[in-house]
């Protein structure tokens, strides 16, 4: 190439690809909007992204709503700092459990919102018995599975 300025790198770069790259090659780099974001196998999940999104708008709006009224954590774990950071649900999210205070979802299935610290959140991801003895996890068992 005979270029040996600051651009080097980046030609170097692509001339070791097998196809040729258009100059502005580089913008490919990005995520397109139909492969990103994904799960970890890999798969588009890009519908209940979006469900998601939203539905983390109005969790966002209701947690700050909810702080406006009381902004102290109620978990009160071991490690807890005593402000109120973020809802912990005892359902799990990952056991369908809803996310937005108040929504038709969260009566529906019983849903329970706690005002918790981050430190608490923790604690209770890493007792899980702690946390069923006090109230704020749920086994799977003892869950209304019927939910959509
Ligand atoms: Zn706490």
């Amino acid at each position: 190439m005979g270029l040996e300025n600051a651009f080097g790198q980046v030609i170097e770069y692509y001339s070791r690809r097998s196809t040729p790259e258009p100059a502005n090659g580089n913008l490919e780099t990005k995520p397109r909007a139909s492969q990103w974001p994904s799960n970890s196998r890999g798969n588009s999940i890009r519908s209940v992204s979006k469900k998601r999104a939203r539905l983390n708008r109005q969790r966002a709006q209701a947690t700050k709503a909810a702080r406006e009224v009381d902004n102290t954590c109620h978990i009160k774990s071991p490690v807890c700092t005593g402000y109120f950071d973020a809802f912990h649900e005892v359902i799990k999210c990952s056991a369908n459990g809803a996310i937005v205070p108040g929504s038709e979802k969260a009566k529906a299935q019983g849903q329970v919102f706690i005002r918790s610290c981050n430190p608490c959140n923790g604690y209770i991801e890493d007792n899980v018995a702690w946390a069923k003895e006090n109230g704020y996890a749920k086994s799977r068992f003892e869950q209304d599975n019927h939910a959509d």
